[in-house]
């Protein structure tokens, strides 16, 4: 049964893996075998937890790497080629989350900004792994969503369409890639506890609390109860799923 969730000899990029859910997911993936590319804007956080992947005997490259610049992004890619020779599986988490705001507010350079990161960065790291991976065989795309890209949330527009966009071309890379042997879904995550959503608290007293009311199991998540579905979707566990939307959100969602 192991040997379904077993990455070893696997190469995985984790973006956004200096903290919060990535950072759980690149640990959880050197678990279960994999050596790890991780990538963030902030070095020196990667580093730690490079050192950390490292304590668990597999190997680790940390790329600094602003997700909305197209030169980081082809540079992430070059030197994980560089280092590893390939990519099995890309996990697409790097995103920003954006402060409530009426559309009659926000302005086109802050809707940009989400997008570029949120939805460009994303798009164009798949598309470069992609050619990689179908040269060593194929591979797995796993891009994390939200749930408001199934049920998008007032004063959070931006936001939303950018999750959206990036659930809708997961699909679209799942039926372009397919016969590259490459599967590629979208996690579209409920809350978790981490910086992005204690900050939204510290603005919005009592957010945790009504987004923990909103599910069936009264709470809130914790990045750790993210790893079991990536790696099922990382592994040969997921053989036979490509190009659909996994939400891990506590039952909020009917869908
Ligand atoms: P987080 O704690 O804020 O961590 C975000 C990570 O992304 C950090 O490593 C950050 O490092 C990196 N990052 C941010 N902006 C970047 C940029 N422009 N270029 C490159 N890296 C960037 O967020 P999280 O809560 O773990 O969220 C991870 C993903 O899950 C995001 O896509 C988010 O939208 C999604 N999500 C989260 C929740 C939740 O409840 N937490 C719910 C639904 C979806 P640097 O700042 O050093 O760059």
């Amino acid at each position: 049964m192991n040997e379904l969730f077993d990455l070893s000899g696997k190469v995985a990029m984790v973006t956004g893996a200096s903290r919060g859910i990535g950072k759980a997911i690149a640990l959880g993936l050197a678990k279960a075998g994999a050596d790890i590319v991780i990538t963030a804007r902030n070095s020196s956080s990667c580093d730690a937890v490079v050192a950390e992947i490292e304590s668990l005997g597999r190997k680790s490259l940390a790329v600094s790497c602003e997700m909305s610049k197209p030169g980081d992004v082809e540079a992430l890619v070059e030197k994980t080629c560089e280092q590893f020779g390939r990519c099995d599986v890309l996990v697409n988490n790097a995103g920003v989350a954006q402060d409530a705001l009426p559309l009659g507010d926000m302005s086109l350079e802050f809707y940009e900004q989400i997008q570029a990161v949120n939805v460009k960065g994303p798009l164009q790291l798949a598309t470069l792994v992609a050619k990689r991976m179908a040269q060593s065989g194929g591979g797995s795309i796993i891009n994390i969503v939200s749930t408001a890209a199934l049920e998008p949330a007032g004063h959070m527009g931006a936001y939303s369409a950018s999750k959206t966009a990036l659930r809708s071309l997961s699909r679209v890379m799942a039926e372009e890639w397919a016969p590259m042997g490459i599967r590629v879904n979208a996690i579209a995550p409920g809350l978790f506890i981490t910086d992005m959503t204690t900050d939204l608290e510290s603005k919005v007293p009592g957010f945790l609390d009504q987004a923990a009311e909103n599910t069936l199991l009264k709470r809130t998540a914790q990045p750790i109860e993210l790893v079991g579905p990536v790696i099922f979707l990382a592994s040969e566990a997921s053989s036979y799923m490509t190009g659909q939307t996994l939400a891990i959100c506590g039952g909020a969602l009917k869908t």
